[in-house]
This record gives structure tokens, sequence and C-alpha cells, in this order.
């Protein structure tokens, strides 16, 4: 599935390339979508080091113990 094709999750923005490394902040999606079951876990969730590969880690850790959490 191309996520970008797709009407409810991309926009023609998001089809453009980066002029320059962004500021990345809290995701607007509010929490507890699909009853706490969507999770997002991406370099650009991190608190810290968004658009770094300590960023994609930091986001998997905290995506991995919020499902361990809930289990
Ligand atoms: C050339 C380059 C050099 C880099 N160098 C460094 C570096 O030196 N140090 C550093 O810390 N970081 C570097 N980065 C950044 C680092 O690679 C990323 O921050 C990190 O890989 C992000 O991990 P992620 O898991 O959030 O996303 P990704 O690893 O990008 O995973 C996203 C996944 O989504 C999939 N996907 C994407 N689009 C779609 C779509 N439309 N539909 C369905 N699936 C889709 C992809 O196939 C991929 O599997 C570099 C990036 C690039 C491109």
């Amino acid at each position: 599935m191309d996520w970008a094709r797709e009407r409810y999750t991309a926009t023609a923005a998001d089809a453009a390339w980066p002029s320059s490394h962004p500021q990345y902040g809290p995701v607007l999606a509010p929490a507890g979508l699909w009853a706490g079951r969507l999770l997002w876990a991406s370099t650009e969730t991190a608190a810290a080091f968004g658009g770094y590969l300590e960023g994609a880690l930091e986001a998997a850790v905290v995506a991995a113990d919020t499902v361990s959490a809930t289990r």
C-alpha cells in the first residue's frame, strides 16, 4: 500500500521534499485513536532528535513500551 496515495493519510504537500531539515514537534493527531491501538512510531514523533536515527530508536522504544504496557 502506498500511503502517499491514500486520501486520508497524505496531502499534495506531503509529496514535496522539505527545503531544509524541519523542526519536528508533538504529533498533531490526538492520542487514543482507535481505542489506543493506533500508535505513531517514526523519527518525526520523537521528543528529541527528530529526523535522525536516534529519534527513530526513541520513537520505537516508546511505541514498544506502550504496546507492552497494554498487553
Ligand atoms: C540519505 C540519508 C542519510 C541519512 N543519514 C543519517 C545519519 O547520518 N544519521 C542519522 O541519525 N540519520 C540519518 N538519516 C535519517 C535516518 O535514516 C532516519 O531518521 C530514520 O531512518 C528514520 O527511521 P523511521 O523508522 O522513522 O523511518 P524509515 O526508516 O524511513 O521507515 C519508514 C518506512 O515507511 C515506509 N514508507 C515510506 N513511505 C511509504 C508510503 N507512501 N507507503 C507505505 N510505506 C511507506 C518505508 O518503506 C519505510 O519502511 C539519513 C537519511 C537519509 C535519507
